[in-house]
């Protein structure tokens, strides 16, 4: 954790100092070595909130482009009568999680249904092949809608797999926090996958970093969100109203998915 209590304050880290859990209210220690970003943490290995992972500077970068008082807010789950901590909350009650490691993708579905208005950052450099394989990807990205509107036939190509199915927007930032030597300029904007497919694509925009980090703490985020989304809907249900009229004409006109069918190098996982 970034900040515990002290005297009523919530703090940083500091080497030597003792603090508080503003979660479960236990004491913390001041961890400040050089290998890991300084933090808190419980006595001994238990952390109130297993959700937890080790931040590495990335996730403090990110935190850091919202204000103290969004960032680490614990937040009661009634079911389990556990409290996760959310990486940043809005005042209009947006969760931003930023996620590093690897998350199984029922373990994604949990923390959605709990957290249910939010949004993924997803460090995209986690892995050496990630921003390669998105880079040929994006050369088929089919333009729709607008500048910086994608629709993407094979999105499995495109992002890894644990997050195609989210119920979430999920951000890919393949920045990373300053370990990258090549062109950062191409890494430079955010891409997002919707939560929705228009037919058999997928959805993604091209989001400048700057323009998300402006509508996310103006508040903008959310309704943009809610009407892009609805004009997808609206493209989906005028679709299927076209595909049930040409189905009962007969004309025979079937919208398939165009599938390969030859791949002819396995993909190594890791
Ligand atoms: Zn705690």
């Amino acid at each position: 954790m970034r900040f515990a209590i002290v005297d009523t304050e919530l703090v940083e880290a500091r080497s030597g100092l003792l603090a508080t859990c503003p979660g479960c209210e236990q004491p913390v220690v001041a961890k400040c070595g050089s290998k890991k970003v300084h933090h808190w943490a419980h006595k001994g290995s238990r952390i109130c909130d297993d959700w937890w992972e080790p931040e590495t500077e990335w996730h403090r970068a990110w935190k850091n482009n919202f204000p103290t008082e969004w960032q680490e807010i614990f937040l009661p789950d009634i079911k389990t009568g556990e409290k996760h901590i959310a990486d940043t909350r809005t005042p209009d009650g947006l969760v931003i999680e930023f996620q590093h490691s690897h998350i199984d993708p029922k373990e994604r579905m949990i923390r959605e249904n709990f957290y249910k208005t939010m949004v993924w950052v997803v460090d995209g450099t986690r892995l050496k092949r990630d921003f390669p394989r998105f880079l040929k990807a994006k050369d088929g990205f089919r333009q729709v809608l607008k500048p910086g509107n994608f629709h993407v036939e094979f999105v499995e190509d495109c992002f890894p797999a644990a997050w195609l199915e989210s119920t979430v927007p999920v951000i890919f930032d393949f920045l990373g926090h300053g370990l990258i030597s090549d062109d950062l300029s191409i890494r430079q904007p955010l891409y997002c996958l919707f939560p929705i497919r228009v037919g058999w694509y997928a959805v993604v925009a091209e989001i400048p970093r700057k323009a998300f980090i402006k509508s996310v703490t103006s508040g903008e985020w959310l309704p943009r969100v809610k009407s892009y989304m609805e004009e997808l809907k609206q493209i989906n249900r005028e679709r299927d109203a076209e595909m049930k009229k040409q189905q009962r004409r007969g004309s025979g006109r079937i919208f398939f998915r165009p599938v390969r069918y030859v791949r002819y190098v396995r993909r190594r996982r890791f």
